[in-house]
């Protein structure tokens, strides 16, 4: 039984069976306010190169009521285990199918959301990756591109947005019908719709003859919040910067960006109506670093409408490409686009997506960027840190290796080759070659067929009057965990040294040297003769992705000056590298806490700022010696407050370390504090108490047990908004009692009617490292119940539970045993495997990390 599951092998024998020509597609959505199911009919129209051959088409519905394929009904039994069978086909073929289709809570498919603040309703569509068929009967492959007519039945007074420009809606009553036209040819997963009562502001591009309309929608009760010209103008530098480099026009007819609520993912690439989470419409004050990720999403998405919907891949294999490829262009965009906000993006880039790719690189299930892709399941849980954050580092490896206008060049001759259509790696790859003239083979076979980190160190010999003798680079193999999949080799690498200087009490860069690594060591004669700067930086520019360590002296100067050096990005080199080491037991947890502790004061890039603070939290938690732990955690705490009151009033550091000290909060004078501010007795100059932060106060206070229900009701009922909801639930399941830890586990395994914003918000209080003792008890129920979570529930919704509910504070060699124990007795599919083993390898970490701190 395929169930919902579709294989490469199924694909590719469709595709080669099938030429799909258009789909016409009528939704009633009249029922929307009542939810339930709605009206799904399809026609489609295909090609069959061998008559009287059968294939099926993929349907995800509680019920079909109408299969006519050619003019001939067919048996409603051909619809089983989300396919319909459709067997003799002719040369042409026209299939009509009438289902009932469902409204889901778990933002796949066509999502239903109502808005406490106003009691309307919210539609909207996340397709990617296989949910297009859950509301309407499609081919559900990447490669069996299309036209698309969505003609829509909604509630009068509605917004009815999809790929196609939002033609006048017809008719009277209390339904209107939209009829659009048909969208270029493009794959199921980025077609879209949204509608309900969204409020749109609208604005356009124009370049010479080019006219392309802007909307941007979010829900009434965000209005007063969303800056739309703020997202107007980062959209606006995308077009004309990728426009530009990629010599091809925007190919859709308008560009809408619509921030919807409940939504999984940063955003959704759908072709001319991109979707976001509408907590990218910030209700109260955020710093910097969220409008610059907001920015970056901005242009990840525009990026996508060239890369990924008007060339696609194949399939799901080169997801890793789509994705890197958006995520390069969203980081150069923004470094190199006039007027930028963010030149800076690079540190950026360093600070969270490097970081991310490590992490996730030294876990069990690491594997090459080239995955084997065989089926859905497999695709599913690949949307990790190898696909979008390694991947684009190795891409930016790439750049730096054929030269970015080689790399441009080529990629504008890959857009004009493919434009409508589908490739496969190979086809970047050569057009690449042909630019740069480089053979890029055994690149390709090093960097994307090979999985983990190499190590770079330098080996360094200087005389007595301080003059370098001899300078070279050491190159290790990845230290693959167990179990990994992939060879550990030897890579080339394009790297930076940078050189340092200490000028006045600033880390400046006096010189930097690019060079080729390769094999075990690399001599770098250039530096031979020269007097030792202060620091020898490798990977400067960070051009490379590996594991650096500093010289003795080098770490010795950086670790008395982090904050010192005049560029963030060599800064967010070393904070990387120092927590890369803490993670790895070379550097002690309380070590750590303290070079935070000094370099943070100097620290102004705030995005480096608020990676520094979660990292020291999440060390003190995990990886602190447990009989240490309590000192570190009060020195944390107590150096937030210091930090808070000292910071500028207004400032981005001042909020920082507000939500620092609401996390961390621990004396009964800290506490005091919280509850001041929030009560409005205590106030720090220039700091807003707004709606936001006073969820964060609170919640330290509930889980503290300084809070009450009455004081959560009381805090939702001057927030009551879906996000409030979620903050409330998020208390209610932080309250330090046996029985509201019960009784948040079961409204999550025992029960399904949590949306899957809810259910995060409630694993989220559940999970308190305070709360050791309470949570003991479920590390045995989380082992019983997680197999039966992942039969019954939703893709989605059972990767928030299956790694939300871990017990990841449980940090202990039980813990281990335990995992082992369930790994051996249940034999789970190898999507659930993965996801309990990555969560054990946390564990296991910590464990090694509290013995190097103890
Ligand atoms: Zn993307």
């Amino acid at each position: 039984m395929p169930g919902t599951n579709l294989t490469r092998e199924e694909a590719r024998t469709r595709a080669a069976l099938l030429a799909v020509d258009a789909y016409e597609i009528e939704l009633d959505l009249s029922s929307a306010r009542a939810g339930g199911t709605f009206r799904s009919t399809t026609v489609v129209r295909f090609t069959a190169a061998e008559p009287g051959a059968s294939t099926f088409i993929d349907l995800v519905a509680p019920a079909v009521t109408e299969i006519v394929l050619n003019g001939r009904a067919l048996p409603l039994e051909n619809f089983a285990d989300s396919r319909i069978a459709l067997p003799d086909l002719a040369a042409e073929n026209e299939l009509r199918v009438v289902a009932d289709c469902a409204y889901t809570n778990t933002g796949e498919g066509l999502h239903r959301f109502v808005d406490p603040a106003d009691g309307e309703t919210y539609l909207y569509t996340q397709f990617e990756v296989p949910d297009a068929r859950r509301v309407f009967a499609n081919f559900e492959q990447p490669d069996l591109k299309a036209s698309f007519a969505f003609t829509v039945t909604a509630p009068a007074g509605w917004v009815v947005v999809s790929n196609s420009p939002t033609p006048e809606p017809a008719g009277d009553g209390d339904t209107r019908v939209w009829t659009f036209e048909p969208t270029p040819r493009m794959s199921t997963y980025i077609t879209a719709l949204i509608a309900g009562p969204y409020v749109g502001v609208f604005d356009s591009y124009d370049n010479g003859a080019q006219h392309v309309p802007f909307g941007v929608y979010c829900r009434p009760s965000l209005r007063e919040h969303l800056d739309a010209d703020a997202i107007f103008a980062v959209t606006r530098q995308g077009f004309d910067y990728f426009q530009e480099k990629f010599d091809f026009p925007y190919p859709f007819a308008k560009y809408d960006q619509l921030f919807v609520p409940e939504f999984n993912a940063g955003a959704m690439e759908n072709a001319g109506a991109v979707t976001f989470r509408d907590q990218y419409v910030f209700r109260s004050k955020v710093t910097d670093a969220s409008y610059e990720a907001r920015a970056a999403t901005i242009l990840h998405e525009l990026a996508h409408m060239w890369f990924g919907d008007l060339v696609t891949m194949e399939w799901w294999n080169d997801l890793w490409l789509n994705e890197s490829f958006a995520t390069f262009a969203e980081v150069v965009c923004q470094a190199e686009a006039p007027g930028s906000k963010w030149p800076h993006s690079w540190t950026t880039f360093a600070n969270q997506m490097k970081t991310w790719a490590y992490r996730q690189d030294q876990l069990p299930s690491t594997h090459p960027i080239m995955a084997e892709i065989n089926d859905l399941e497999d695709v599913q849980v690949n949307f990790d840190g190898i696909t979008y954050a390694k991947g684009a580092s190795v891409l930016k490896q790439l750049v730096a290796y054929v030269g970015q206008d080689a790399f441009f060049q080529g990629v504008r001759a890959y857009f004009k080759r493919h434009a409508w259509g589908n490739t496969r790696l190979a086809d970047l790859l050569g057009a690449l070659e042909e630019a740069s003239g480089r053979d890029l083979r055994a690149w390709s076979a090093a960097w994307l067929e090979t999985a983990g980190i190499n190590v770079l160190r330098p080996e360094l010999s200087v005389a007595a009057d301080g003059t370098i003798e001899s300078f070279a680079v050491l190159q290790e193999a990845p230290a693959l965990p167990a179990g990994a999949r992939g060879e550990a080799v030897l890579r080339p690498h394009r790297i930076a040294v940078g050189l340092y200087e200490l000028v006045d009490g600033k880390l400046v860069r006096t010189d930097r040297i690019e060079l080729d690594v390769d094999g075990e060591r690399t001599a770098v004669p250039q530096l031979a003769g020269r007097k030792r700067p202060a620091v020898l930086l490798l990977n400067d520019d960070d051009l490379s992705y590996a594991k650096v360590r500093l010289d003795a002296d080098s770490l010795a100067v950086v670790t008395a000056h982090l904050g010192d050096f005049t560029d963030s990005l060599p800064r967010a080199l070393c904070w990387a590298s120092a927590w890369d080491m803490t993670r790895d037991g070379e550097l002690a947890t309380r070590d750590y806490l303290a070079l935070a502790l000094s370099g943070l004061q100097r620290e102004s890039d705030i995005g480096v700022v608020q990676s520094v603070q979660r990292q020291v939290k999440l060390s003190l938690e995990l990886y602190a010696d447990p009989a240490w732990r309590e000192t570190g955690l009060q020195r944390w705490a107590a150096a937030a407050e210091t930090a808070l009151r000292a910071a500028p009033a207004g400032s981005d550091h001042q909020l920082a370390w507000a939500r620092t000290l609401a996390g961390a909060a621990r004396t009964d004078e800290q506490l005091a504090l919280l509850a001041g501010l929030l009560d409005g007795t205590a106030e720090i100059d220039g700091l807003a108490v707004d709606t936001e932060l006073r969820w964060s106060l609170l919640g330290r206070l509930v889980a503290t047990g300084r809070a009450d229900e009455a004081a959560i009701d009381a805090e939702l009922a001057r927030d009551n908004t879906s996000s409030g909801q979620e903050h409330a639930a998020t208390c209610r399941a932080a309250r330090p009692t046996a029985a509201a830890k019960a009784e948040a586990w079961a409204s999550v395994v025992d029960s399904d009617t949590l949306t899957n914003y809810v259910q995060d918000a409630v694993i989220a209080g559940f999970q308190q490292p305070d709360q050791r003792d309470l949570l003991a008890a479920y590390t045995e129920k989380y082992f019983a119940s997680v197999k039966q979570v992942w039969e019954t529930r939703s893709h989605e919704i059972s990767q928030q539970i299956i790694g939300g509910l871990y017990p990841a504070y449980a940090v202990s060699q039980a813990t281990l045993d335990a995992t082992d124990a369930w790994l051996a007795a249940a034999d789970p599919a190898p999507a659930l495997r993965r996801q309990v083993v990555e969560a054990r390898a946390g564990v296991e970490r910590a464990l090694k990390a509290q013995a190097a701190d103890s």
